[in-house]
């Protein structure tokens, strides 16, 4: 099994190619096929499994044929991995010109609100941070949202972020939303997010 068997533009191909990814790690090559179909995916996957990629390539393939601002959103638990899913998202997407940009707690406001003024495509977030600035920086809106991630959804809920996801999931359209779900371990709790945020998902797990 290799890249070019999944249905992804050449540009992304070639991005894979630039990184050495030779073959879809196990959860890319489960996740990734009914990702592209346009389905809501629930990941069961370690860090390390590649799983950032499984959610950032159909993203970014999707983003080809429609680049409009605000595209999609990846909420991460805490900034250091909101960074390094950006880093991802910055070496298999911008080869297609896709922009991106993270948006955690302690960091200056001002910087932020101006860099969502820039209108990213991709926008890699700390719930708390999302929502101060979705309240307080005029002009920025996630009204068209056409992706939600919710990363290590276990340890978004364990860090007490559940009631923010909440207000973020009540603000963000349902229609026309994927939504994508990533968590190391299956608990009651993210049963619960699960069906309050995702529709007819598909199971993902290695
Ligand atoms: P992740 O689980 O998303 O944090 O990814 C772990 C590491 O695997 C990262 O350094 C990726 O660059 C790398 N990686 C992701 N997909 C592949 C692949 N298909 N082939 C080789 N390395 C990969």
């Amino acid at each position: 099994e290799s890249f070019s068997g999944l249905n992804i533009v050449p540009e992304l191909l070639q991005a894979c190619k630039n990184l050495n990814f030779t073959k879809p790690t196990p959860i890319q090559a489960k996740a990734i096929p009914p990702a592209l179909e346009g389905k809501d995916i629930i990941g069961l996957a370690q860090t390390g499994s590649g799983k950032t990629a499984a959610f950032a390539l159909p993203i970014l393939n999707r983003l080809w044929h429609d680049q409009s601002p605000y595209y999609a959103c990846i909420l991460s638990p805490t900034r250091e991995l909101a960074q390094q899913i950006k880093e991802t998202f910055d070496s298999l997407g911008t080869i297609m010109g896709a922009r991106t940009t993270c948006i955690v707690g302690g960091m200056n406001m001002m910087d932020q609100a101006r860099d969502l003024m820039r209108k990213p495509h991709i926008i890699i977030a700390t719930p708390g941070r999302l929502m101060d600035h979705l309240e307080n920086t005029k002009g920025f809106s996630l009204r068209k949202l056409k992706f939600l991630v919710m990363d290590e959804a276990d340890r978004l809920l364990d860090m007490e972020f559940g009631p923010v996801l909440d207000r973020i999931l009540k603000i963000i359209p349902t229609q026309g939303r994927t939504t994508y779900l990533f968590s190391a371990t299956m608990t009651s709790k993210i049963d619960k997010l699960q069906r309050a945020s995702l529709t007819d998902p598909v199971k993902c797990a290695v």
